[in-house]
């Protein structure tokens, strides 16, 4: 379904619904050109400009209107004449719902070894046929105005979250010089929204500056990048609640890629960010699924173990998704070692799952019991009451104590 027409100076409107006065948490909606979106939001991520396991119209069955796409990869496979020929990637793949694109950086730091940062750009070597290439701030736009996501993001100066010293504040400022780049190359003001991200490392100073700088800036909404690293998850989530104190309250915030860190030890949410962000990515739910693990209520289910062999209930007996009506754990053990399809019967339920999770929790920051919740879910995860430590402390700085 198209969304409505967007008034606002930036192609998208973004609207309030309630704050919960204990932790700060919010609902919303987020109007963009391709889809009406309720945050908090969980987007999954479309590396190729598909899904690994699911249909472009499965997801929307799931009532996922939000994806997120790699441009690194889309820029190099299938490249940008194909995706601009198509017509951008809402056509290509016949999404009629939200894209989010990434700058493309992040991949190339973190994926590519032969990398080199200059003011000009970020250097490297092609993966696909070894040609050097220099992704600048322009390029990255223009490939992301040809994709077409509704919202794209500025290539920033990506350093490791665990690296200290000149290097962090030379991205920094670096970052915010892109930005200023980026807004001038940005074609489609009226149809995309580029949002900047926030830089400067573990020091909450530069954090402060970056934020500053951003501020002085027109932009739609803000990213918090240069985390979850593998930097020490109180640093991490100290730096998230510090830029988005400083973030305007009505703006969408998007932190970014944080599932991955923060998934390892509280699986299915985090929780420990909600109050500060809006949208998050995540390729938790799709690569452990995989694996053959299935998120449930309170943990995780390891299909391939012998014990699921006799086991004829349904993943979780209280999902409605087409995997959990039809199959049993027994049929998936069965099949999980030949068959793809056993792949793509545990990715469905993990997005249906996580679809869940994110309506209630919007459900419940409407209904004022957002901090209830919360215990309830972290006491499910952990009976014993042996919460990771950094949690019971992100929690404790909104004002949620957890029952010891
Ligand atoms: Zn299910």
């Amino acid at each position: 379904m198209a969304a409505p027409a967007v008034a606002s100076e930036f192609a998208l409107t973004f609207s309030i619904l309630k704050t919960c006065p204990v932790t700060k948490a919010r609902t919303s909606i987020l109007t963009l050109p391709h889809a009406v979106v309720k945050t908090p939001v969980f987007m999954p991520v479309g590396t190729q400009g598909t899904l690994k396991g699911l249909l472009p119209e499965q997801l929307e069955e799931l009532n996922c209107n939000m994806m997120l796409s790699n441009t690194y990869h889309l820029g190099m496979r299938p490249g940008q004449e194909i995706i601009e020929k198509a017509g951008g990637l809402h056509k290509f793949m016949n999404w009629k719902n939200g894209l989010l694109t990434d700058s493309g950086g992040f991949q190339m730091v973190s994926l590519v070894k032969l990398s080199k940062v200059t003011e000009d750009g970020v250097n490297f070597v092609s993966p696909y046929d070894e040609k050097e290439i220099l992704l600048t701030p322009e390029k990255s736009i223009d490939i992301q105005n040809s994709i077409g996501a509704d919202i794209i993001m500025q290539l920033d100066d990506v350093v490791s979250s665990t690296i200290s010293g000149p290097r962090v504040e030379e991205a920094m400022h670096r970052t915010y010089r892109w930005l200023d780049r980026c807004i001038k190359q940005h074609a489609k003001p009226e149809s995309q929204n580029l949002f900047p991200i926030v830089q400067g490392g573990l020091d909450p100073e530069l954090r402060r500056q970056c934020v500053a700088e951003l501020l002085k800036r027109k932009v739609a909404g803000y990213a918090i990048g240069g985390l979850s690293g593998g930097e020490a998850k109180e640093d991490f989530w100290k730096m998230v609640h510090l830029s988005t104190d400083l973030l305007p309250k009505d703006k969408p915030r998007y932190l970014m890629g944080v599932g991955r860190f923060v998934f390892k030890e509280v699986s299915q949410l985090n929780h420990m960010c909600l109050p500060w962000r809006d949208m998050f990515d995540c390729v938790f739910p799709t690569r452990t699924a995989r694996f053959g693990t299935a998120l449930v209520p309170g943990g995780e289910l390891n299909l391939k173990l012998q014990k699921f062999a006799k086991d004829f209930r349904p993943i979780d007996e209280n999902c409605k998704c087409p995997t959990c009506v039809r199959y049993s754990r027994a049929y998936i053990y069965q099949i999980i070692r030949k068959e793809p399809a056993a792949c793509h019967m545990i990715t469905t339920h993990n997005i249906a799952h996580q679809m869940n999770l994110m309506k209630s929790i919007r459900e419940s920051i409407l209904e004022k019991t957002i901090p209830q919740f919360i215990e309830d879910f972290m006491l499910k995860m952990f009976p014993n009451k042996d919460y990771p430590p950094w949690a019971v402390d992100a929690l404790q700085a909104v004002n949620i104590h957890l029952p010891s």
